[in-house]
């Protein structure tokens, strides 16, 4: 009877659940089964892979990724740089004001909603619970609306924390049990997923792209590799996570099985599912381990470029015509979005200009 590689209950019909090769919370599609119990599986989906998620919720957001039979990607709050206020960044990269309802001072109130319809609606509503307050009615705002003081949060492109590195590790076991099924292979899991140094290494990479695919809107991947190098005794794993976050993944060093390559790749936004035929030896990421952490920090900014490039595009796709009223990347506030200022930004995002921006910052950790 199969174990739960983690606890080690027997998995039943009630014990058995589903398990994600990366978590389904960024995308992630395939699942498999006889892996973890179900208890197991509920602890990593609350703790490391809720992680995994809170750490690529911007992209995910924003491409608004494909999951199967399940709710949509949360939206993400952009906090205020002055305030607790904050505006919503909805699946799909549109922005919406947290609240229709704004408090301009004590005995005036400020309501918006798009139509007079819902207007009507809202006023109704309102003066139900407030009746001694003036109403600036305001219609069909076409303004992204919000107080002066509003600035959008800087974003941060982290590559992650130690739980998100676990929830890595976590994936390249996966990965490997559900082509492999050979779990001696897998040193102290338990141990592992604990965090607990037990010969297993997850680490941020720099390295080129592993799809090939250049990003667009309609193309951007997870992929995972397993390679076994008998040579090297090594079992080892790259994820590249929207086609961007690359990590190297160690599951054994003294690994006594045969060489191996196998990879999956998925379109996180169609959720197109295909084998890549490149194969990959262990020595191919050793160039890596020799990295300075200014080298490693200065390869990250590049690797971003393509995809920040493309996110900052659908936000600002969504805001055509739409006249800013607070600063956006690098859009001053007040602007209003034309296709020509579309391009403009497009352009200049092909140069390094923006390179000591804040939001391009590296965490690097390892577990
Ligand atoms: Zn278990």
């Amino acid at each position: 009877m199969q174990k739960c590689i983690n606890c080690n209950i027997n998995l039943s019909n009630i014990t058995n659940s589903e398990e994600h090769i990366l978590p389904h919370s960024i995308g992630w599609k395939t699942a498999v089964t006889g892996i973890f119990c179900k208890e197991c599986n509920e602890k990593f989906g609350k703790s490391i892979d809720h992680a995994m998620f809170e750490n690529f919720r911007f992209p995910a957001t924003v491409l608004n990724v494909y999951r199967e039979n399940d709710r949509n990607i949360p939206g993400m709050r952009l906090y205020s740089k002055t305030s607790s206020d904050y505006i919503w960044l909805l699946p799909g990269g549109s922005i919406k004001r947290a609240s229709p309802i704004q408090k301009i001072s004590d005995n005036i109130w400020r309501l918006y909603a798009e139509t007079k319809e819902q207007l009507n609606k809202l006023v109704n509503s309102f003066i139900k619970k407030k009746s001694d307050v003036k109403i600036e009615e305001i219609e069909n705002d076409q303004s992204i609306l919000a107080p002066e003081d509003y600035h959008t949060t800087e974003i941060k492109w982290f590559t992650g924390n130690s739980d998100v590195l676990k929830s890595l590790i976590k994936s390249a076991m996966v990965f490997y049990l559900q082509k492999e099924n050979i779990p001696q292979f897998i040193e102290k899991i338990p141990a592992l997923l604990a965090g607990i140094n037990a010969g297993g290494k997850a680490y941020p990479i720099v390295f080129k792209q592993l799809n090939p695919e250049p990003i667009t809107a309609h193309s951007v991947y997870h992929t995972i590799y397993l390679i076994g190098s008998l040579q090297n005794k090594m079992l080892a794993s790259i994820i590249e996570l929207f086609s961007t976050y690359r990590y190297f993944i160690l599951l054994n060093n003294n690994y006594p099985g045969l060489d191996l390559c196998v990879s999956h790749s998925q379109n996180c936004i169609t959720g197109q599912e295909y084998t890549l035929t490149k194969t990959y030896r262990i020595e191919d990421f050793r160039n890596d381990v020799n990295l300075s952490i200014e080298e490693r920090s200065m390869g990250f900014q590049k690797e971003i470029r393509p995809l920040k490039k493309l996110l900052n595009n659908i936000i600002l796709n969504k805001l055509l015509n739409k006249k800013l009223d607070f600063e956006l990347f690098d859009i001053p506030k007040g602007t209003e979005i034309t296709q020509e200022i579309i391009d403009k930004i497009d352009a200049a995002q092909d140069f390094t200009r923006s390179e000591n921006r804040s939001f391009d910052t590296l965490n690097r950790g390892s577990v």
